[in-house]
């Protein structure tokens, strides 16, 4: 079905439907069981096998918005990492990782991979010869993300992928702030699409997935160490995220539309030190993002004025909450160096360019005046 399908709603409504056969429904039936036939059956069906119904459906939806053969359902965005980076890494390696790193793949890498005798690097920037400098003989893949977390940087997709090719490595991206409305890497020759699916494709703040993209071949080797690890998703879980992403292209597009109307807001605003999305013409690689990406996403992050404390603004705003995750329909903000980068410590945090300001915006769906409205009444509070 998802071959002669174009449009990207389409895609996000209907592929990927477990169909109704016995009551006509108009949406997926669940299938909850936990236990299948194993006599006269095409497949052996088992939760922790990621092949049950509608595992399977949601599957196709995830690999037909990510362009590629084939996809894989997780429990948590970190366990797509993790079965991921473990499935093409073992004693010996090396992987060369973008050094803006979404926390918990930071942590994933400092403090579990000497365990498994995996080395690691990180490229000191975001050229390509910052990757190169880094790739050593026993290097076996390059792992990025774009646009970054808390940032916005972004990285040239299709250089990334040359590199790898180049060396033989296996790219990944981490293409979550994007979400696969925004950008698709396989595109650009990336060979293997991350998803925390707990942002963007779920998109209400209720559910914690994650997801993996790519060809069967790459596929059939993160599914043979997942059904070990056993990071599979609840069917119950996995039926709700088949349902939100029936909305994830417009909920993307809203946000998109209402962050570049914050950004250039927040740009103009005298109390406002620092603008950083890659929508704004001063970002540093708008020109990039404009040439790899749809739209620029729903993140951004900012600087108030060193005169107005960070922290006492964000507790201020009445309409947008304070958050510890991202991508939902409602506007949320975090201060990254009290909660995801503040395991990193402070040294860490100042090479990377985090100031302790820093507040990231993650843009939900309201109307653009109400959430200018609350910034407004937060900065006359804290100005006092
Ligand atoms: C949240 C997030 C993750 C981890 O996802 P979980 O679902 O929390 O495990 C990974 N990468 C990025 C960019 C994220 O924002």
């Amino acid at each position: 079905m998802a071959k002669n399908i174009k449009g990207i709603n389409t895609i996000c409504t209907h592929v990927g439907e477990v169909k109704d056969e016995q009551f006509k429904g108009a949406v997926s039936p669940l299938y909850m069981s936990s236990s299948y036939a194993f006599e006269d059956v095409d497949v052996k069906r088992y939760p922790r096998y990621f092949n049950t119904p509608n595992q399977e459906a949601l599957c196709k939806k995830v690999a037909a918005l990510e362009h590629t053969e084939a996809a894989l359902i997780f429990g948590s965005g970190m366990a797509a990492v993790s079965t991921t980076l473990l499935a093409f890494l073992k004693a010996g390696d090396h992987i060369v990782m973008q050094r803006a790193l979404y926390g918990g793949t930071y942590n994933l890498a400092t403090e579990e991979f000497d365990k498994f005798g995996i080395a690691y690097s990180f490229a000191d920037g975001i050229s390509v010869k910052d990757f190169e400098d880094k790739i050593q003989k026993n290097t076996k893949v390059i792992y990025i993300e774009t646009p970054s977390n808390p940032l916005l940087t972004i990285i040239d997709l299709e250089a990334i992928s040359s590199l790898a090719k180049k060396y033989n490595l296996i790219s990944m991206i981490d293409n979550t702030f994007a979400s696969p409305i925004n950008q698709n890497p396989i595109d650009y020759g990336i060979d293997v699409v991350i998803h925390s699916a707990t942002k963007y494709m779920g998109g209400h703040s209720d559910i914690c997935a994650g997801a993996v993209a790519s060809n069967k071949e790459n596929i059939k080797r993160i599914f043979h160490l997942g059904k070990n690890l056993g990071g599979s998703l609840s069917d119950y879980t996995v039926w709700l995220l088949e349902r939100s992403m029936k909305t994830m292209g417009i909920r993307v597009n809203a946000q998109n539309k209402n962050a570049q109307k914050m950004a250039e807001y927040l740009f103009e605003h005298k109390d406002i030190k620092l603008v950083y999305y890659p929508g704004l013409p001063s970002h540093p690689n708008h020109k990039l993002a404009k040439s790899q990406m749809r739209g620029f996403g729903g993140m951004l992050s900012f600087e108030l004025n060193e005169n107005l404390d960070a922290y006492q603004f964000q507790k201020a705003l009445t309409l947008i909450k304070s958050s510890m995750s991202l991508a939902g329909v409602e506007s949320t903000v975090l201060s990254p160096s009290k909660t995801s980068h503040s395991l990193m410590g402070a040294d860490e945090r100042k090479r990377q360019g985090i100031a302790d300001g820093l507040i990231r915006f993650s843009v939900g769906i309201e109307e653009p005046e109400d959430l200018i409205a609350d910034i407004e009444q937060a900065i006359e509070k804290v100005r006092k």
